[in-house]
């Protein structure tokens, strides 16, 4: 305990010393190791987008673009490893968006936007968006309320109260394609400070200083977010296994982000498959133990949630495993099956010289039946992509043999295979 004690005042004469003075942070590239993502929304849109723009012309994507260059060069200076979803004005995919973040490895995903109102050019506010439930998305919502509050206190809005921290829940039923294809990963935010369609916001975006401004205190708020550390997880579960035993307890070893144990009374909980399980802190051993649930079929996943005492939460990323009938069931490629017949059915209906017959609609039909089921069979395999193409194609082939209108189903698998499985 004595020694507990001594680390604790240690750390924090660190962190005191670390957010003492400016110059000194620089010299010491406080976010050395620590990998980001900024992400300047949208790109290129200026042939066809007449929402996303100001009164005098200027768009969204020239802004946040602005803002993002200078904040990438500040955290650079800073130690971070810094990736840009882009540095033009081009577009890329929400699914290559995410993506490029999960092959980064970030620890952090910013996603940088403004806002605009099409009926209402008086509105300006901030808001920042996290995904899903703030419960079960804690690490994402302590980043989002250091950013809001230093958004509020920096910049100029005219209704300045009135920013807040939402769900994206709240702009689509299933949250944003980026934030919802990080969140496994990482956390991440999109932060909308102020609107262009407000005259005088427009006239202060334009501007390089304010830009500069903002991108300082998107700055600020990331050094605070990793100053107060971010703790993790470890599974203590051998590499070499294949599959859980769900009938012995798992153990998780937590770190508070500084190598060491200290985390907020009550904080630690672990969820299977979204249920709470009974768990059990040891702060001597810093091991958070919970006894699963058995009746699982055929994967499972653990989540950890604790807060360390400088009062940032774990970001709950799953640990996924089979279980042993899970395992088998994979390794036996089961599921597989379906695609194997598929690819034999479509090898039949994709030869150059085909006749629509009724024939051919009925293999059309079960090839396309297949492809579906082996893609809600599948867990995880590269050849998922491949299904979904010819899934594709074969909606083609059906729209071109038949009276059926299928053009809502052919966009909406090629947006699939754009957002999903970016090249
Ligand atoms: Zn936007």
């Amino acid at each position: 305990m004595y020694q507990k004690i001594a680390i604790i005042i240690f750390v924090g004469l660190v962190l005191s010393a670390c957010v003492g003075t400016q110059s000194m942070l620089t010299e010491d590239q406080p976010l050395k190791g620590v990998n980001i993502t900024i992400d300047p929304g949208h790109g290129a849109t200026e042939a066809y987008d007449s929402f996303r723009i100001g009164p005098t012309g200027e768009r969204e994507e020239w802004i946040n673009l602005r803002v993002a260059k200078i904040l990438s060069r500040k955290l650079t200076l800073a130690g971070a490893n810094v990736l840009m979803t882009r540095t033009k004005d081009r577009d890329v995919s929400l699914g290559g968006r995410a993506a490029l973040a999960k092959q980064h490895g970030s620890d952090l995903f910013v996603s940088i936007h403004h806002n605009g109102s099409q009926n209402d050019p008086s509105i300006d506010l901030p808001i920042v968006y996290f995904y899903g439930s703030a419960i079960l998305n804690p690490a994402s919502v302590d980043f989002a309320k250091i950013l809001i509050d230093s958004l509020r206190a920096g910049l100029i809005f005219r209704q300045q109260q009135d920013g807040a921290v939402y769900s994206d829940h709240l702009i689509y039923s299933s949250g944003t394609s980026v934030l919802r294809n990080t969140i496994g990963d990482m956390p991440g935010v999109i932060g909308e400070a102020g609107f262009f369609t407000n005259p005088a916001g427009e006239g202060r975006l334009k501007s390089k200083d304010y830009n500069k401004l903002e991108a300082d205190i998107y700055y600020q708020a990331i050094l605070e977010y990793f100053n107060r550390g971010t703790p993790f997880a470890t599974c203590l579960l051998a590499d070499s296994l294949k599959y859980i035993d769900l009938s012995r307890p798992i153990e998780f070893e937590l770190d508070d982000g500084f190598g060491n144990t200290f985390f907020e009374e009550n904080s630690f909980m672990i969820f299977q498959d979204g249920v709470q399980l009974q768990s059990h802190w040891d702060s001597n051993s810093g091991i958070l133990t919970a006894t699963p649930d058995s009746s699982t079929e055929n994967s499972v996943s653990f989540q950890v949630f604790a807060r360390n005492i400088q009062g940032n939460a774990m970001h709950p990323a799953p640990f996924s495993f089979f279980t042993a009938a899970g395992y088998e069931w994979y390794s036996l490629e089961n599921w597989f099956e379906a695609f194997k017949e598929a690819e034999v059915l479509f090898n039949q209906i994709h030869g150059e010289n085909i006749e629509p017959s009724a024939h051919l609609m009925g293999q059309i039909d079960s090839a396309l039946h297949l492809y579906q089921l082996s893609l809600e069979l599948q867990i995880v395999h590269p050849r998922a992509r491949i299904a979904e193409e010819r899934i594709l194609w074969i909606l083609q082939q059906k729209q071109a043999f038949s009276e059926d209108d299928l053009s809502e189903a052919i966009e909406a698998q090629k947006n699939r295979i754009k957002n999903y499985y970016p090249e």
